[in-house]
């Protein structure tokens, strides 16, 4: 058992069962044993391999998506750029890239950083080199002002609950103990949850629905900021409009492994679900984009242009790879329809370049 493993055993058998967002959290951000806080999981020798790594493509494109919102929004002066869970910091880096060729724009950005993570921390400042950049541990102390945020698969990593459907009442699952002491999932008794109630509608008997706690609250922050003051979000992740079904995961060396297995040094993840992102992004009084899958935005945003340019310098192996990471960000049996993306911009200012609009005819 990993040493994390040990403890959360001891609080167990002190404590009884524990929820699953805060088996999660532990296993992510526990500051002495937890996957996130102790280590670079990123790349072809770490444990999994995200878009920004993928390509410098995607950070580039993207970029160019925030390029057209601030001249849509009459360029301000002064902005705050953001990104929650930078990882290696390459999407930032990329984005900062692309954005120097629209005058201005640069000079324009106060970069943002949120991370958990100390030893991430410092790969991302290694990577952003000379520029002026603030960490943060929360979106609660970012500064005042025009808000340009864009998160790529930083929701799926904010802790999650999940319950099973027992009539029209929901048994949460948990974390206990076998006889043996090892950690294994279990359920609570279920009970009846106002919250749930519009899911009887659209689930069975035995199906599992997850709630993030922190991702609708997330958004909703942010597009508050966004409706007084201006700005976009973005967010990216692998994921569905809806919840239904245990998407609970752990990767560890590439390889799918049991959540329960080696806490802390598992990458843990669920797939996002978006509707209550905006939901709560309409609560807040911006305005939503309809869920655009990855492949489409990237595509409508010129990756291929672009990648037809950049093959324009390559050659052999080199080539070969950069043909297949288009593939990979954009075709849908890859990344491309997998991954899901939305805006969030105020409510009176154009769509974010790109994006699908919310089906919803008040907008
Ligand atoms: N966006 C990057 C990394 C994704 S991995 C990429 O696309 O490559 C998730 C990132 O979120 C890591 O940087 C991790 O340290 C950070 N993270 C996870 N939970 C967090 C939390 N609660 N608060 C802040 N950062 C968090």
């Amino acid at each position: 058992m990993t040493p994390l493993g040990a403890v959360l055993a001891r609080r167990i058998a002190a404590e009884g069962p524990m929820r699953l967002d805060h088996y999660m959290a532990e296993c992510l951000l526990n500051p002495d044993h937890g996957y996130y806080a102790t280590r670079d999981p990123f790349g072809a020798s770490g444990d999994f391999i995200t878009a920004p790594e993928i390509s410098q493509m995607f950070g580039e494109v993207l970029g160019l998506c925030l390029a057209q919102v601030w001249l849509d929004q009459g360029a301000p002066a002064r902005f705050i750029l953001a990104e929650p869970g930078p990882g290696r910091g390459t999407l930032m880096a990329d984005l900062l890239r692309s954005i120097a060729a629209v005058p201005g724009l640069s000079d324009a950005a106060e970069v943002h950083l949120i991370e958990a993570s100390p030893t991430l921390r410092a790969v991302q400042r290694a990577r952003l080199g000379a520029r002026p950049v603030t960490w943060h541990d929360s979106l609660d102390t970012l500064p005042e002002g025009p808000l340009f945020l864009i998160a790529n698969e930083f929701l799926d990593a904010l802790p999650i609950r999940q319950f099973e459907r027992r009539g029209r009442a929901w048994a949460e699952r948990q974390v206990g103990l076998s006889p043996e002491g090892a950690l294994i999932p279990g359920l609570a008794p279920p009970v009846a949850l106002e919250r749930l109630e519009p899911r009887l509608a659209d689930t069975a008997e035995g199906d599992v629905v997850e709630i993030s706690p922190g991702a609708p609250a997330f958004a909703g922050a942010v597009a508050g900021r966004i409706a007084a003051r201006g700005g976009v979000a973005i967010f990216i992740d692998y994921g569905n409009w809806r919840s239904l079904g245990d998407t609970f995961q752990a990767l560890r060396g590439h390889t799918p492994e049991s959540p329960w297995a080696n806490p802390g040094a598992a990458d843990l993840t669920a797939h996002v679900a978006f509707e209550p992102l905006a939901e709560a992004a309409r609560a807040a009084g911006a305005r939503p984009s309809a869920m655009t899958p990855q492949g489409v935005l990237l595509e409508r945003l010129g990756i291929t242009a672009r990648a037809e340019r950049l093959a324009r310098g390559l050659t052999g192996a080199a080539l070969d790879t950069h043909i297949a990471a288009h593939r990979r960000l954009t075709h849908p049996a890859e990344m491309g329809h997998l991954f899901q993306t939305l805006a969030i911009t105020p409510a009176g200012a154009p769509l974010a370049p790109g994006f699908d609009p919310a089906a919803d005819p008040t907008f």
